[in-house]
């Protein structure tokens, strides 16, 4: 990344780091993203989309909305972090939990990205779980700040994904595109208010094979492109009642972290670690 980059990168090299150094995880839970295929990619994206980032040939007006310099480097991460969201899906089936530790990209569209969002990882590795039959129903549950619109805008219409978003009415992005079931809320949410409602969303979601978690901790008050005021505190409630429910309906988790722009970082790291050790305590 070009120095004094708005986008904080090194925010997943200080979260891996972490979560050994605390012990949450061990050195041997951690395995490297394998790429993502393109037939994989090819059932969530448009083909001339996908030749387009491999070759470096789409328009600067497709680049642009991305918000990260393209080139090589770009397309190979994205492979990677699309690959090991797809490899936490197979992991979570198989163990009941797993975590990406980068991904959740859910701006990106069939035919662009947005949004620092370059391939999506959650409608890519639904499609693929569904095509291959490991799954009948799969469950996104997008509590990032942002609205998944890409997510919407590529599985909203399928009857066999049920997409729920608890967003930032005023957050990006500005025109959201539907989803299953969304839930957007105010400027300024607190700790209670936002718990409240999430407790009464979860009772409305459907029965599914797996539930998909987009655990964005960007509705930290610290973050410097959310609108809500939560804490820590509720951040750490917010995922304690996530995974408690998925346990209460045995459903295997595959988590990616979402969005996290605290200033300082340490905020947005403080509340991914908490996330993790909450699956760890209430999903193992
Ligand atoms: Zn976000």
């Amino acid at each position: 990344m070009p120095e004094g980059h708005r986008f904080p990168m090194h925010k997943y090299r200080l979260l891996r780091e972490a979560l050994l150094h605390s012990q949450i995880i061990s050195p041997t839970q951690l395995h490297p993203a394998p790429q993502a295929q393109e037939v994989d990619l090819l059932r969530a994206h448009d083909k001339r989309y996908v030749q387009g980032l491999k070759l470096g040939i789409l328009s600067e007006k497709e680049v642009r909305p991305i918000g990260l310099p393209i080139g090589p480097e770009l397309f190979q991460r994205s492979l990677v972090s699309c690959g090991g969201f797809m490899a936490a899906t197979e992991s979570a089936l198989e163990e009941g939990y797993s975590v990406l530790l980068a991904g959740g990209t859910h701006h990106a569209h069939r035919d662009r990205g947005e949004g620092f969002c370059v391939f999506n990882d959650f409608a890519v590795a639904s499609l693929k779980l569904l095509a291959l039959k490991r799954c009948r129903r799969v469950l996104i549950l997008d509590l990032d700040v942002h609205q998944g619109n890409g997510n919407s805008s590529i599985l909203g219409e399928r009857e066999d994904v049920f997409i729920c978003s608890l967003h930032g009415e005023k957050n990006y992005p500005f025109r959201k595109v539907p989803s299953h079931l969304d839930v957007a809320l105010a400027e300024g949410t607190s700790d209670e208010e936002y718990l409240h409602v999430l407790e009464k969303t979860l009772r409305l979601l459907p029965a599914t094979d797996i539930l998909l978690y987009q655990a964005g901790v960007d509705v930290l008050k610290t973050d410097k492109l959310g609108t809500f005021h939560m804490s820590q505190a509720g951040v750490r409630a917010r995922d304690e009642m996530v995974f408690a429910w998925a346990r209460t309906h045995g459903l295997p988790v595959a988590q990616a972290i979402g969005g996290g722009y605290s200033d300082p970082i340490e905020e947005s790291i403080k509340a991914y670690v908490g996330t993790i050790e909450a699956a760890k305590r209430i999903l193992s």
